[in-house]
């Protein structure tokens, strides 16, 4: 498709949904927006980043880039030069553990202000810099050039998007968008994104908009990937509510190019195993386990090799996956038994969480 120069861009971000749960909607024509959308435009499915866990999605929308430039590595992990580790949320329990004010900055600030690579450009630091104009409403991943205030002490000012909306924490300006997180499954965050998403399109106050709904994941843990219908109906709302807030479909798409994507899907949980209890006795070792992925950590001088670690979660697994490594030598062998050793990690650890019951399952 062509777009004309100097047109300005809305980016939709739909937290969790599966182009499985997109197709069928929209086959049977129950999102309005969004199937009027993929009308006028073109409709694929992507890949996404790796391990596929909001934080590191969202900073690899923010940036273009994967976790090694990024670096942020996953929902939870272990800060090498404080020693403790970080925590985004990955579950109440983890929260708490962590200490919920703690976990509270690292979301909330910390990802932004300290851990996001000073390597990477976001897209808000990128456009302000060529002179454009940018807005977010609840993004993770904001860091941008100008300097907002929040509207609680503890938090401290931030560097966002001109336009900053993010859960009633920090606002540019007055909207009268009412308060996000007053019923979370009952749809008030993104009601909350919503009403800042007609405020700043009535206003046309952006060259540049990332507008992120989080509901429809937080619906999908809950419900099931293919099962949140009406929340993704919502979401289907809230972009709706930008097309009118510009005049209907046309007039929007007059002013603005838009892009609607995910930024990583769930898939049901069958076998369940903790990758934890393979590295209990180890001693300097530490696991940083969520719902998809798992990193394993060295902490001293005391933990086993790489390999040595490695080999309690590749042994009982690996040899299926192995096949045909005779014709490739030892050496292969060797290379494919580590390959799989990655895969395996993230498989047990999507296991492993599911075995922790409801408590256990991600808020991100
Ligand atoms: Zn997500």
């Amino acid at each position: 498709m062509t777009v004309p120069p100097g047109t300005k861009l809305v980016l939709v971000v739909i937290d969790g949904l599966t182009p499985q749960m997109l197709e069928a909607s929209l086959e049977r024509r129950s999102l309005p927006t969004l199937t009027a959308l993929a009308e006028r435009g073109t409709l694929g499915r992507a890949t996404t980043t790796f391990p596929s866990l909001t934080p590191v999605c969202l900073s690899s929308i923010a940036t273009g880039a994967h976790a090694d430039v990024h670096e942020i590595p996953h929902l939870v992990w272990w800060h090498r030069e404080e020693r403790r580790l970080v925590e985004y949320g990955s579950s109440f329990g983890a929260a708490r553990a962590a200490g919920l004010g703690r976990t509270l900055r690292d979301t909330l600030v910390g990802m932004n202000a300290e851990h996001l690579s000073s390597r990477a450009v976001t897209v808000f630091e990128a456009l302000a810099d060529a002179g454009f104009e940018t807005a977010a409403v609840n993004f993770t991943a904001y860091r941008g050039r100008t300097l907002h205030r929040p509207s609680v002490p503890f938090l401290g000012p931030v560097r966002g998007p001109e336009q900053f909306y993010f859960y009633n924490l920090f606002r540019a300006e007055k909207t009268g968008a009412p308060l996000s997180f007053r019923n979370r499954a009952g749809g008030s965050v993104d009601a909350y994104a919503a009403a800042v998403g007609r405020w700043l399109v009535t206003r046309d106050g952006f060259d540049f908009l990332l507008f992120y709904l989080s509901d429809y994941d937080y619906a999908s843990h809950a419900e099931g990937p293919d099962a949140a219908d009406v929340v993704l109906r919502r979401s289907d709302d809230a972009v709706g509510g930008l097309v009118a807030a510009a005049g209907g479909l046309d007039a929007f798409l007059e002013r603005y190019a838009v892009i609607v994507l995910s930024d990583h899907g769930q898939t049901a949980v069958r076998d369940v195993a903790r990758i934890g209890d393979a590295f209990g006795h180890e001693p300097d070792t530490l696991v940083a386990a969520s719902n998809r992925a798992a990193h394993v950590y060295r902490t001293g001088d005391g933990a086993a090799s790489p390999r040595r670690l490695a080999e309690p979660v590749v042994r009982p697994h690996a040899r299926p996956r192995l096949v045909g490594a005779d014709a490739c030598g030892e050496q292969a062998h060797r290379e494919r038994r580590l390959d799989a050793v990655l895969r395996l990690l993230g498989d047990a650890a999507v296991q492993g969480a599911a075995a922790g019951g409801s408590g256990a399952r991600a808020q991100l």
